[in-house]
């Protein structure tokens, strides 16, 4: 038997295993895994996942979390985060000097890397805060970034709202940036401000900045999310939160959720740095040790 590298999260909720729990609700549950940038041109099929990854602060645990998938078969969308929240002007993906982003010198190798396993890279948006700290318009900022993916040979079609502090202090959504993402109750082209700077919302098109959806927009009936390390299950009708997916009955509850909806289309989204790499011990790869003498170190383990 191959023994293979997984992942698992221990934070607020606990989760035994990455691959258990993808591989559940693709091959137990049978939906369908979809990119986002396939789905959202024709979002009529229903029975689908879209396994979406926010990479707020490692690039490390986005590859380690994209060759265990690519392993499994399995293609999702990764959301890059530019610099500037969590007060650091610089992260895996480059750094903010006089007004503009400077890239750090690996970031776009990293980004082949993980498109060449046939995942997504789209980018994960909180561009109302990089105007702030560069004082420079939003879309002239997005367009700079969308253009240096497509330069590196990434086309990125899509972007996701990231939940920053800033955001939520101007009391607005990243995804409100563009014309298209309006939210029920919120007022379209409002005026958000700190200090001295200020921005109107919902002024650029998605299609302007060559972009072709906002992850939040793409239609969905359940999420699974892990969200501050709290595990999350919620449809239309019920809400788990704080699940710990050690056990069957956990699972019970993500299948008796799913055989409620009619048509489900299912967002997942893991946060890559909440997870951790479990790797098999070194005398169960292949190629190791003879099969007799495995058996005999698992006994011993
Ligand atoms: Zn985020």
């Amino acid at each position: 038997m191959t023994v293979k590298h997984d992942a698992e999260m221990k934070g607020v909720s606990t989760v035994e295993s990455f691959r258990k729990l993808v591989g559940f609700v693709r091959d137990d549950l049978g939906l369908k895994p979809v990119l986002y940038r396939d789905y959202c041109k024709d979002p009529a099929e229903a029975g689908i996942v879209l396994v979406r990854h926010d990479v707020d602060h490692s690039i490390d645990n986005a590859l380690m979390l994209a060759r265990i998938e690519a392993d499994m078969g399995l293609r999702s969308t990764y959301f890059m985060l530019h610099p500037g929240d969590y007060d650091n002007d610089e992260n895996y993906y480059g750094r903010i000097e006089n007004g503009r982003i400077v890239h750090q010198p690996d970031f776009f190798a990293r980004c082949r890397e993980i498109a060449a396993m046939g995942h997504e890279i789209g980018i994960h948006n909180d561009f109302f805060q990089l105007s702030f700290l560069t004082g420079r318009p939003i879309r002239e900022l997005l367009l700079a970034e969308v253009e240096a993916f497509h330069a590196a040979g990434i086309p990125v079609a899509g972007s996701a709202s990231h939940g920053s502090t800033f955001v939520r202090e101007i009391e607005a959504v990243n995804y409100e940036i563009f014309a298209e993402c309006v939210s029920s109750g919120k007022q379209r082209s409002r005026i958000v401000k700190s200090g001295t700077w200020e921005a109107e919302t919902h002024t650029i098109s998605l299609a302007d900045v060559g972009l072709d959806y906002e992850a939040y927009f793409v239609p969905r009936n359940m999420d699974i999310s892990d969200t501050g390390s709290a595990v999350a299950l919620a449809s239309r009708t019920f809400r788990a939160d704080n699940m710990n997916l050690t056990s069957d009955e956990a699972y019970d509850l993500i299948r008796k959720t799913v055989a409620e909806i009619d048509g489900v289309r299912l967002v997942m989204l893991i946060h890559p740095c909440w997870w951790n790499e479990i790797v098999p011990p070194f005398w169960a790869m292949d190629g190791i040790l003879p099969s007799g003498l495995k058996r005999m170190f698992r006994r011993a383990g």
